[in-house]
């Protein structure tokens, strides 16, 4: 009754635009783990939306974290700097990406380091226009919601939005948008909606993460690239959702050999705590005059401590080779559901720990199956297993785990998921 009555609660203190997926309220969590307030164990397939790469309660970042607290937990960077915030700087100037010197700037959120992004690409080109991708997320602050691609539930009687934002359809494969369809269409927007010489940066995410995990190919962002430094454009690499190792690499853009201008890194940063970074060339990052960036608690000393923490055990423990085991793990169970359902599974894919179920009726692309991607996650919980959703359609069940989950939990859960399709299809 315990989850029931803290619903309720909810319901009547929490207004409902924040909402939650299943009405479990947790108390404690382990890796890969998480015990609900009744004491029911669930497996996490969502790792707080990949955000726990390194796992629940990594005992290192624990460890750091308590020792950043027993000294000072908050001064203020703008104020009173310490060495965390410099040397995480340094860590992920060398992790990005590229040759080219860098810079970055430490924020609270992942909305707000793309916010960030749009202002330093403003101040260095002196231009207004930004274009980004259908199907694209980006965040909930203004900038950042007209940026994303998708109305339902982001955009939704929140506008109107900033000018001068362009959305061009994202290459996808498997619904049929070619690298060449895309191309066509961004070069149409400069024919159509905004002269390029007034385009400040094209933002994209190497793989959409809500949009449904699919995967730009190099040749596209590399097309991108070529076309941002005709025209004096730059790129921005949202890597919020694929950054830390998730795709298999630090960062998911790293494998197509394309640098960018600037990129965001948040979410898997500090396994949980509050941090944010925007990363670029050094010059770039430069434009804007002191004090134009920052915040109260940009680069907030407790997380700069999580966030060193969490590069050490990416580096020990090798996630980035672990998250490809993970991705090829679980795919070869996806597979076994696809024989059984054929029907109703139209894709399976992943970029490394990045991992996606598309769902269908009757193996038809073009016949998306939310209600089932709904009545599986909701399943999916009752079983004792958190799975989360995404997709423009709502037909995609995306797979995060933990990078240090263990094999025999992953497959536990993956037995579930099975059982799950076994009791409603
Ligand atoms: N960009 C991407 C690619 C994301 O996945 C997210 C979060 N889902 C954001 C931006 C926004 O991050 P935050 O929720 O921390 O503001």
């Amino acid at each position: 009754m315990k989850n029931a009555n803290l619903q309720v609660r909810k319901e009547n203190a929490m207004a409902r635009g924040q909402g939650n997926m299943a009405p479990v309220y947790v108390d404690r969590a382990q890796n890969a783990e998480v015990w609900d307030v009744e004491g029911k164990r669930y497996i996490d397939f969502g790792a707080g939306i990949a955000v726990v790469n390194t796992g629940h309660n990594h005992p290192k970042v624990k460890a750091a974290v308590m020792a950043q607290v027993e000294r000072f937990t908050h001064t203020c960077v703008m104020v009173s700097p310490y060495e965390s915030a410099v040397e995480l700087s340094e860590k992920l100037n060398a992790a990005a990406p590229g040759p080219t010197p860098k810079k970055s700037i430490l924020v609270t959120t992942g909305a707000e380091a793309v916010e960030n992004c749009v202002k330093i690409a403003r101040a260095y080109t002196g231009r207004p226009g930004v274009i980004a991708f259908n199907g694209g997320f980006h965040g909930r602050t203004n900038m950042t919601m007209g940026l994303t691609g998708k109305v339902a539930p982001y955009k939704v009687g929140f506008g109107p939005f900033p000018s001068d934002i362009f959305h061009v359809p994202y290459p996808n494969e498997y619904h049929g948008v070619s690298i060449e369809q895309s191309l066509n269409d961004l070069k149409m927007r400069f024919t159509c909606d905004i002269e390029a010489s007034r385009v400040a940066a094209i933002i994209i995410e190497p793989v959409q993460g809500e949009g449904g995990f699919y995967q730009a190919p190099a040749e596209f962002l590399q097309a991108l690239r070529a076309i941002c430094d005709e025209h004096g454009i730059l790129l921005i690499m949202d890597e919020i959702q694929t950054g830390f190792a998730r795709t298999g690499s630090m960062f998911a853009h790293e494998t197509s050999g394309v640098e960018a201008d600037l990129m965001t890194a948040a979410k898997g940063i500090a396994g949980g705590f509050p941090i944010a970074a925007v990363v670029g060339k050094a010059d770039i990052m430069d434009a804007p005059i002191p004090g134009g960036l920052g915040g109260t608690y940009g680069g907030s000393p407790v997380g700069c401590a999580a966030a060193l923490a969490v590069f050490d055990v990416i580096e020990e423990e090798k996630l980035c080779e672990r998250a490809t085991q993970i991705g090829e793990h679980m795919v070869t169970h996806l597979h076994d559901i696809k024989e059984m359902h054929t029907d109703l599974v139209g894709n399976i894919r992943n970029s490394g720990a990045m991992i996606a179920l598309e769902l269908v009726k009757d193996g038809d692309v073009n016949q998306p199956n939310p209600e089932l991607t709904k009545a599986l996650v909701s399943k999916a919980s009752e079983k004792g297993l958190i799975l989360l959703s995404c997709g423009i359609r709502g037909n995609v069940i995306r797979f995060l785990p933990a990078l240090t989950a263990e094999f025999d939990i992953l497959d536990e859960g993956m037995a579930m998921l099975k059982a799950c399709f076994a009791e409603l299809t």
